[in-house]
């Protein structure tokens, strides 16, 4: 998708401060980060969000929550954090590359807003 954000990181033609990278993930830093700890992981295959994923990407998207507590735990927050899927633009999606945000470092409230 030549238009789309997160897949031109992926792509390396927009820098990101990465955490983690292999075939199937990437892991970054968000950029306007919500918590002392802020990252995102996404899969480098494109899939515009939770709504569109297929029974073909169970194993896909299991590895990205996988991988977030996997770095969770190695940025020191691993037995307290938040992960979130916001999916459509009502619900705060505003990148249309799915991902799942991880965030820690700090004590959350519930319900979210
Ligand atoms: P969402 O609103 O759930 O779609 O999340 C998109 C996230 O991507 C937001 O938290 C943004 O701050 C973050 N973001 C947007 N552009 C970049 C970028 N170039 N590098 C890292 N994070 C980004
Ligand atoms: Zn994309």
């Amino acid at each position: 998708m030549s238009d789309c954000l997160f897949c031109k990181i992926v792509n390396g033609d927009i820098p990101a401060s990465k955490l983690y990278e292999d075939d199937d993930v990437i892991a970054f830093w968000d950029i306007a980060p919500q918590a002392p700890k802020h990252f995102l992981v996404i899969p480098k295959k494109h899939i515009s969000g939770l709504n569109k994923a297929e029974e073909a990407d169970q194993q896909l998207l299991g590895k990205l929550m996988t991988v977030a507590a996997r770095l969770a735990k190695e940025e020191g927050i691993g037995d307290n954090f938040r992960t979130v899927v916001n999916t459509g633009e009502e619900a705060g999606q505003t990148v249309f590359h799915i991902h799942m945000h991880i965030l820690g470092g700090r004590s959350m409230q519930w319900p979210p807003g």
